[in-house]
């Protein structure tokens, strides 16, 4: 049995049978089947279902808004701006995705010789509660436009988005098969994955649940992609706009309440702004609005469950104990985890060394550019980075020296369907969105033609 249960309140909301595994035979049947009828439909026509999945997700935005915030206790206007990026994910491959797949000639000594761009099959997607819908469409949409059609393990605590990320595909019109929520745990992966019916697969999550579905999907030489977690550093340089980028590092860091991967866990800060920076920081930190995240002004809710937010006041515990300072915040009430700033960090305290998936964050001085980079590549992770400075020069200069997926100057790092989404070192491999995700799971064919 699979149930939900609402941060906030602490009540069990939904409850959800798991399928048998015959009822999992089926629906992975039914997957293949749909695969050989979708693959010969042509890109109007999944264009035109994706704009209409856009189209329900932009009518029903209330409806399914209020399900994500229930279930994980995002604050009601984030959950709703997340609705919002799905239905422009779903656009934005209905629009792109035919002249991405475009066969490419390429000229040889063949008469004609090109790469076709073909679907692989059916797609596994083993997806966290942290965007329950944003992380499903953003493998959704590319891979049906593609041909592909998928089957998703959602996380066990957001069942109930799951299936209305079904509903969504449904109501669009598309074949029922397309795009299919299985109930079911994770102890039931390593059997889909040897299925030969599956043919690739995509983990985003953890670092131990990725590395399990790869080394299967390994064994079985499925091609995988993993988005992992994420440590990034916010680095504020001397000549950085302070307000602006305040704001820019406060909702980087504690925006989703904290959990996202690609959030500023680590806060750099050049020592001749340090202190002036530090106290506009800590002014913002405490203006945030906490409370029930349906209210329409709350920015900061509930973690998602309390196990989760026990485990980051163990992190936070653990580093206060090797010295480290807490300047506002600190305490824990079930799943709520106060805004939490932090400093006196040394390199190997936990909020430094490991991701810290909630509202904390470290602060940490440095002397000089070269300084500031080695601390930002000092991580096991490699997602991204942001900095800030109003130096272009610096920028040019500093940009390939970071050992991350993306680097984002004077913004914070944040998924657009237009831009490549990933990571390097145990951050992960592979790349979602743009022309590079809807390529990473289909068969590029030589044909050479003499
Ligand atoms: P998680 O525990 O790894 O869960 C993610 C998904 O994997 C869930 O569906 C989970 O199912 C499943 N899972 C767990 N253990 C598994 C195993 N051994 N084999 C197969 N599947 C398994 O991660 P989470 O706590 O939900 O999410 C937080 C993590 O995700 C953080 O590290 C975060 O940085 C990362 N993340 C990365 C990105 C990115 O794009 N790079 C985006 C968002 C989040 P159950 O729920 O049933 O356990």
């Amino acid at each position: 049995m699979k149930e939900s249960i609402n941060p906030y309140t602490g009540e069990k909301i939904f409850e959800f049978q798991e399928l048998t595994s015959s009822e999992l035979d089926e629906k992975v049947q039914e997957a293949n089947d749909s695969f050989f009828a979708w693959k010969k439909t042509t890109f109007q026509e999944r264009s035109k279902l994706l704009k209409a999945a856009a189209k329900e997700l932009r009518e029903h935005t209330d409806e399914y808004a209020k399900v994500i915030s229930q279930e994980m206790g995002k604050p009601i206007a984030q959950s709703r701006a997340e609705v919002d990026k799905c239905a422009w994910v779903c656009e934005y491959y209905a629009e792109n995705g035919e002249s991405q797949l475009a066969s490419k000639t390429i000229e040889t000594d063949a008469d004609t010789s090109y790469v076709s761009y073909e679907p692989l099959g059916v797609i596994l997607a083993v997806m966290p509660w942290n965007y329950p819908f944003w992380q499903v469409f953003r493998f959704a949409a590319p891979n049906i436009m593609a041909g592909n059609v998928g089957v998703l393990k959602h996380a066990s605590n957001v069942m109930k988005s799951a299936q209305l990320i079904e509903q969504v595909f449904l109501r669009a019109g598309f074949p029922k098969g397309c795009f299919q929520n299985l109930i079911i745990g994770s102890d039931k992966i390593e059997e889909l994955l040897k299925n030969p019916v599956i043919k690739a697969a995509t983990l985003t999550g953890s670092k131990p649940a990725g590395s399990s579905v790869a080394s299967i999907a390994g064994q079985e030489i499925k091609k995988t992609v993993l988005e992992l977690g994420g440590n990034n550093a916010l680095i504020v340089f001397e000549d950085a706009d302070l307000d602006a980028t305040v704001e820019i590092c406060v909702k980087a860091r504690y925006q989703n309440t904290g959990q996202s991967c690609i959030a500023g866990k680590r806060l750099l800060v050049h020592e001749s702004i340090a202190d002036a920076f530090i106290k506009k920081f800590l002014n913002q930190v405490k203006s945030l609005n906490s409370g029930d995240p349906m209210k329409e002004d709350t920015f900061i809710g509930p973690m998602a469950r309390v196990d989760l937010a026990k485990e980051l006041e163990k992190q936070l515990q653990d580093s206060v104990k090797m010295g480290a300072k807490i300047l506002i915040g600190g305490k824990r009430d079930q799943a709520y985890f106060e805004p939490t700033v932090v400093t006196d960090i040394s390199y190997d305290m936990p909020v430094f060394k490991e991701e810290t998936f909630g509202p904390v964050i470290g602060i940490v001085t440095f002397k000089n550019d070269a300084e500031a980079v080695e601390i930002s590549n000092n991580s096991e992770f490699g997602l991204g980075v942001s900095l800030f400075t109003s130096n272009k020069e610096r920028v040019n200069k500093l940009a390939p020296l970071f050992n991350e997926g993306a680097v984002f100057v004077n913004e914070l790092v944040k998924s657009d369907p237009r831009l490549p989404f990933g990571g390097v070192k145990i951050s992960g491999y592979g790349r979602e969105l743009s022309e590079d995700g809807i390529k990473e799971f289909v068969n590029e064919k030589t044909v050479y033609i003499k």
